[in-house]
Order: structure tokens, then sequence, then C-alpha cells
């Protein structure tokens, strides 16, 4: 698994500002992990000038427990990812970058609109990388944390570890609460394993290369198990009768076997393609459904979410020119697009809720000011950015 949060996972979580604590728990602590960053190669100099003064951010400790592709409803995840803007902007970045991607891609075997669709999806196609210094992410939650505190002193002592290797900017160090960091948004434990210098300058530059960056995500991918030419899956049509206990993204069978199981191609093309699929029902059997091959599980290990992987499949498949899925997902509530879910912040801001800034991402505070706007208007408790909650505060109600 790549990380424990990107930054598909930071969209949706509030950008809430750090929250300093002061006092000798963080430096203590550093002072301990000190002796096993310079034992592991770690300049002391570096180590210094990268944790001098440094204080906790306790705000990166509420996302442990903050994680939007298992807690909001899939639908909602998919229309944040996937909306107009992200769709534009991916062809406008096709567009303007068609021969690094066709390169990237001829060397790797991931074609252009997946690495596209990867890009956008973790770094909004470079204009969100994230804002917060890894170091001290990670040292907060490598001294602090409830729970997986090792794995996080582990990450810590590997960011160091990248920035004493030169090849990126330890300044521009920035990303997720949770430490990964650059384009690919990869944990630093992975940046060492996946990463790989493209441009041919001897760096293995995530962050200031483009180059660099495809290709190291089109590296995460093909170790993953990266089929070249073959689809991350397709939606399908069941037959009345279909038995759900056959679904499983893992319960592979062929396609002929799916087939004689009365499952159909939703756009009415042939049950082809090379390899066993695993048929997925994110909504369960009233909402659209997929068949997913080898190259849906090597997306799947970038962010181990169902969610995650649909998003990014789907949004290659836009930015290749196809459509909406044609079954509709099983809900009356309607999404709102990244414009609704501003406009929704402008008036919760306007009603005095302390929600961050507007900037079409629904974080935790957003989703408790929602609450309350359903509870004073007698709707279901959603917590959502719906339309309808739209339309109750467009009515000043
Ligand atoms: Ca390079």
């Amino acid at each position: 698994m790549r990380a424990l949060g990107g930054l598909a996972l930071l969209l949706v979580a509030a950008p809430l500002a750090a929250q300093e604590v002061d006092g000798p728990p963080l430096a203590d602590c550093l002072a301990r992990i000190k002796p096993e960053a310079l034992a592991r190669g770690v300049p002391e100099p570096l180590y210094d000038r990268l944790t001098a003064a440094m204080r906790s951010d306790v705000s990166v400790l509420g996302h442990l427990d903050d994680q939007p592709e298992r807690v909001a409803p899939i639908w909602d995840y998919l229309a944040l990812l996937v909306d107009a803007e992200k769709i534009a902007d991916g062809k406008r970045a096709l567009a303007e970058h068609r021969e690094i991607f066709e390169k990237v891609s001829r060397a790797y075997g991931v074609d252009p609109y997946t690495l596209a669709a990867l890009w956008g999806i973790e770094a909004d196609y470079g204009k969100t990388i994230g804002r917060r210094m890894i170091f001290r992410s990670l040292a907060t939650l490598g001294c602090m944390a409830p729970r997986r505190r090792d794995y996080f002193r582990g990450e810590f002592l590997a960011a160091l570890r990248v920035a004493a290797t030169g090849e990126v900017d330890a300044m521009k160090m920035r990303g997720s609460w949770a430490g990964a960091f650059g384009h690919p948004q990869f944990m630093p434990t992975v940046w060492f394993r996946t990463a790989v210098d493209f441009d041919g300058d001897g760096k293995r530059d995530t962050i200031g290369s483009m180059p660099d960056y495809l290709a190291s995500m089109a590296n995460y991918l093909k170790k993953a198990g990266w089929v070249p030419g073959q689809a991350w899956g397709f939606e399908v049509k069941l037959p009345a009768n279909f038995n759900e206990a056959l679904a499983g993204r893992t319960k592979k069978r062929a396609l002929a076997r799916w087939a004689a199981l009365g499952v159909t191609r939703a756009d009415g093309r042939p049950l082809t393609g090379g390899g066993e699929a695993g048929l997925i029902l994110p909504a369960g059997r009233q909402g659209p459904a997929f068949l997913v091959f080898k190259n849906f599980d090597a997306i799947f290990t970038y962010n181990a979410a169902t969610s995650y992987a649909l998003a990014i499949g789907h949004l290659s498949d836009r930015l290749r020119g196809g459509g909406p899925f044609a079954t509709p997902w099983p809900t009356e509530e309607k999404p709102l697009d990244r414009k609704g879910r501003k406009e929704l912040q402008t008036l919760l801001l306007a009603r005095g809720f302390a929600i961050g800034e507007v900037d079409g991402v629904i974080g935790k505070r957003s989703r408790e000011a929602i609450r309350m706007i359903e509870a004073q208007a007698g709707l279901p408790q959603t917590g959502r950015a719906i339309e309808v909650v739209l339309e109750v505060l467009r009515r000043g109600r």
C-alpha cells in the first residue's frame, strides 16, 4: 500500500491550520530518535536543521479516524473526485504534455489516461501536492499517535533519509497529513522502493520533475502487476436473478463464465477481454456493477479502497472520451459538484460555522455543520454535501 492517506483523502478532509502544542514531549521524542537517524546515515546538521524548533502538529492526529473513502457514500466520493472540472483539466494536461505522457507510457506500459487520472486525483494535476511539511506531520504521528506510532516513526526516518539523498528539495517535502509527499503522494519508504529518475539527471525528483513523477507513478503500477493494454474493467448489467454472493474483487472468473451467468456489458459491446475478472457492486445490487481485471487490483494497491480504484479507472475512461455510468447510484440525493460545494461552504461560513476556507473540500467540520443544518430543517442527518442542504441554506431557513 502506497500510503495511509494521500491527497485523495486530504481532498475531503478540512484543511486545518496546523495546531501547535508547545512543550517537551516532541522535543524529547526527537532527541530519542536522533541517534537512530544518524545511525541510518542522516547527517547531523540535516537532522538538526529539519527538526530545529519543531513543534507538534496535533491536527494530524484527528485524521487517523477520518478516512473519507470509507465514511462517505461512494457516490459522494466519486462526485468529488471525478467532476466536470477534473475531466476538463485532465484533457488539457494530456494535450499540453502529450510527449512526456507518451514517452513514460511506452517505457512502463501504462496508458497516458490512467497516468493522468492518477496524477489528477493525487495532485490535482500539480495544483495541490499538500501543504504540510511532512517532517512535522510524521514526527507528531511517530511520537504522539495513539496507534501505529512505530509505522510513522519508520516513515519519519525514511523521510529524513529521502532528504539526505539530496534528490528532492527537502524544504519542498510537503504533503498529506500522513506524510505522503510529491506528485505521486508516495510515503517515504515507498519513494525508496518506487521512485525513478526518468529525465536522466541522476535524481529521483518526484516533486520538481514531471518526467520523474509521472514515471514513478507508472513504475508503481508496473510493479503492482499492471498488464499493458488491458482495461481496469468496465461497467456491466446483471440479470434479474443474479446471485450477489458471486461478487467480490478477488473472486475472479473467466469472462465466458460471467457471460454464462447472464452478465453483459453496459455499453452493449461483447463481453471479451484478457484474463479473469472479479465483479464488484460498490453500492450493492441496486447500483452500477463492474467487472474488474488485474489492473484494477494494481490501482487498488495505491490506496486500498474500492472507491479509490473505481475513481481512478472511471476518470481514465472519461479522459479517453467515455461517458458517465449507465446505471445511476441508488440514491435520491444528488451530490453537489465543486461549484455547489463552494457555495455551500460560503453559506455555512455566513451562518457562522467555522469550517475553514472555501475550497470545495468537505471536511469533518463541514460535515458536522451540515448535520446541524439538516437537524434544524427536520431532514435526516447525513452530513453530506447534497443539493437539498444547499437549497435549505439558500432559502436562509
Ligand atoms: Ca531526475
